[in-house]
């Protein structure tokens, strides 16, 4: 089960730059910050609800955000759906004939396992399924 929006990511080239527009505009003053190998992204990361706004800019030219960005420009790259128990849901998706892009899920950000469904199966959508690392509870 999907059961929250866990976070929407936001394709920019230069996370600390675009950290600026977006204090002013939602004058959080924490945030989070890592560097996402398995993606090659640097994440920054604030709060608007319960909701995580996700600025993430690549940190190699081979990153898929980097060819994101050059194909169709900085703006909103994904969302992302949490579950507790992304393996549950990856079979479930899968059965249904969606493309998973990460068939088995990767590590992301906020320590959570990922996995991105292929914007073909979704109208258009990047969709990210996530789950808490530390919550392997089963639904
Ligand atoms: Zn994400």
């Amino acid at each position: 089960m999907l059961k929250s929006i866990n976070h929407i990511g936001i394709a920019v080239k230069n996370a600390e730059e675009s950290l600026k527009t977006f204090l002013d505009i939602f004058q959080f003053s924490q945030y989070h910050r890592e560097i996402v190998e398995s993606q090659k992204v640097e994440v920054i990361s604030f709060k608007v609800g319960d909701v995580l706004i996700e600025l993430t800019a690549p940190t190699d030219e081979s990153s898929t955000i980097a060819k994101f960005i050059e194909k169709r420009g900085e703006g909103i790259h994904h969302i992302a759906f949490e579950t507790g128990s992304i393996n549950n849901e990856l079979e479930r998706l899968s059965a249904l004939g969606l493309n998973l892009i990460n068939p088995v899920a990767v590590p992301g950000a906020h320590e959570m396992l990922i996995s991105f469904l292929h914007p073909k199966s979704t109208n258009g959508v990047l969709m990210e399924i996530c789950q808490k690392n530390h919550e392997f509870q089963e639904e």
